[in-house]
């Protein structure tokens, strides 16, 4: 999977760009942000930050959800629902013939999009600092190599007097869009994006206006999708037997890119829970816990990305009441998460810590470092499964003595007392690693191990 999405990626753009912001694209530089998109990540992650787009990915996933055995439907619309306690009825017309089908199950994810109709029937309101800016993406065709000038750009914005936006070009240079946030007039005053000022012919204008050339400069507008940016995230992510993910979940400003991220990272959160429910391991009450892990979390990245809104592409904005600044490996990968799906709290209450210094505490991701095994090496991520898993320290044998009699229970003894150490883990202590690699729970030293195992698997089980 990891391969396909790195393949499709490469076949879209240049990967490692850097991320800066400018005049126009053959002018001035004004701010450099990133010199390359993967700075600070090596050491976090057995991957690396990816630039692909939804085009680009979505048929690979497809591709694995389909080999999952998914059933995929396609130009198939949700016309009605509603729910009982034991799960959702729904009604889906087909777009292509209006045939009509009805749906019983026992759970329904609403991943609906900012617009989530769902969201909106269900009476869940959105809280945040709303809708920001009429924005519109032109996507064209242009010769823009000489203009590259060989340099390697993931994002480039554009900050000028009479438009604010940002580029992202094909790995080609003949092609890309131009994502506007707004248009001022002479005075500075906001020019709303309208369709008057959205035709093609005003698009051709405002992209060469971004690219820093002549009115002679061939461009050909392939298409204009306007969007509102927003800042919101809804009130609850479950009502009953429906839970929102995604978009339908939070809207924020692309400055950052965390928008489609937050929601894969919901999903995430949420599919082993509805596996444990729906195969009966646990009780629905396990599915609390996503509001309460994710809806902080989405919150936070929502404030972040409106604080990088203002920074990169309107500074005139008031500056006072944003959050303070956390950064971008942190948002990725630093969630810390509380509630009872987790054993054992971190103390405070930040929402996030620096994954540069994790130490394996419960409610945060396992650390990423690279253990040696035969035939080369893995990363301690790659130890997580599909349920949970035991890591015991370097003298932890009884760990994988007692879960050896756990059904569905990976084990593995780190023998490195370096990479033990690193993470915070006792030579006889252990961690139980939940199926989205969050630490469920760690100990450092037991008197029984079988007894102390069946305590805290209960936790999940009993909910
Ligand atoms: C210019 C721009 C740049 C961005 N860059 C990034 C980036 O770099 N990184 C990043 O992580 N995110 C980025 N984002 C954000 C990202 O695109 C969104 O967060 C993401 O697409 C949301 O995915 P979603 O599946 O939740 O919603 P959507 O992609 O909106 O999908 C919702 C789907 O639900 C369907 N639907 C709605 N109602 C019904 C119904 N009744 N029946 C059936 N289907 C229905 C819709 O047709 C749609 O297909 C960017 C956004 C913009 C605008």
């Amino acid at each position: 999977m990891q391969d396909a999405v790195e393949k499709a990626a490469a076949k879209e753009f240049v990967q490692d760009g850097a991320i800066n912001s400018v005049d126009t694209l053959g002018g001035l530089e004004l701010a450099s942000f990133y010199q390359s998109f993967n700075e600070g990540v090596e050491e976090l992650s057995s991957t690396r930050r990816l630039f692909i787009t939804q085009i680009g990915l979505e048929p690979v996933l497809r591709e694995r959800a389909v080999e999952l055995g998914g059933e995929l439907r396609f130009s198939t619309e949700l016309t009605h629902f509603s729910q009982d306690e034991t799960g959702v009825f729904a009604r889906l017309r087909s777009r292509d013939d209006g045939e009509e089908k009805r749906v019983r199950a026992q759970f329904m994810i609403a991943a609906d999009g900012a617009h989530s109709p769902v969201r909106k029937e269900l009476g869940i309101p959105m809280s945040g600092r709303g809708e920001i800016t009429q924005c519109a993406t032109i996507y064209f065709k242009a010769d823009v190599r000489p203009l590259i000038n060989g340099r390697n750009l993931s994002v480039v914005y554009v900050n000028q007097p009479q438009l604010l936006a940002f580029f992202r070009f094909s790995i080609a240079g003949d092609a890309g869009f131009l994502a506007v946030f707004a248009l001022l007039d002479e005075q500075g005053r906001r020019v709303p994006l309208r369709e008057e000022n959205i035709s093609s012919d005003n698009c051709a204008t405002l992209v060469r206006a971004a690219l820093g050339v002549s009115p002679e400069f061939p461009v050909e507008i392939e298409d204009v999708q306007p969007w509102t940016a927003t800042a919101a995230t809804a009130a609850s992510f479950r009502q009953g037997n429906i839970l929102l993910a995604g978009d339908a979940a939070h809207v924020m400003p692309p400055t950052g890119g965390f928008g489609g991220n937050t929601g894969v990272a919901d999903v995430h959160n949420l599919a082993w829970k509805l596996a444990m429910v729906i195969d009966g391991r646990a009780s629905p009450e396990l599915l609390d816990s996503y509001d309460t892990e994710r809806r902080p979390i989405a919150d936070m990245t929502v404030e972040q990305a409106y604080r990088r809104y203002v920074e990169r592409v309107d500074p005139s904005l008031p500056t006072s009441d944003l959050a303070p600044n956390i950064a971008d490996t942190a948002i990725e990968l630093g969630a810390i998460y509380r509630s009872p799906a987790v054993a054992g709290t971190v103390q405070g209450d930040d929402l996030t810590e620096a994954p540069e210094q994790a130490i394996a505490r419960p409610g945060t991701r396992l650390p990423h470092h690279w253990l040696q095994v035969e035939g080369g090496e893995v990363s301690t991520l790659d130890l997580v499964g599909r349920g949970f898993t035991l890591i015991a320290g370097p003298d932890g044998g009884a760990w994988i003595e007692a879960a050896s009699r756990v059904d569905d229970l990976d084990a593995y003894r780190i023998a490195e007392r370096d990479i033990a150490k690193a993470i915070s883990l006792a030579d006889h202590g252990a961690l139980i690693i939940r199926p989205d690699g969050v630490v469920g729970w760690r100990c450092d030293e037991a008197d029984d191990e079988t007894s102390a195992l069946a305590e805290v698997l209960s936790l999940w089980q009993a909910m």
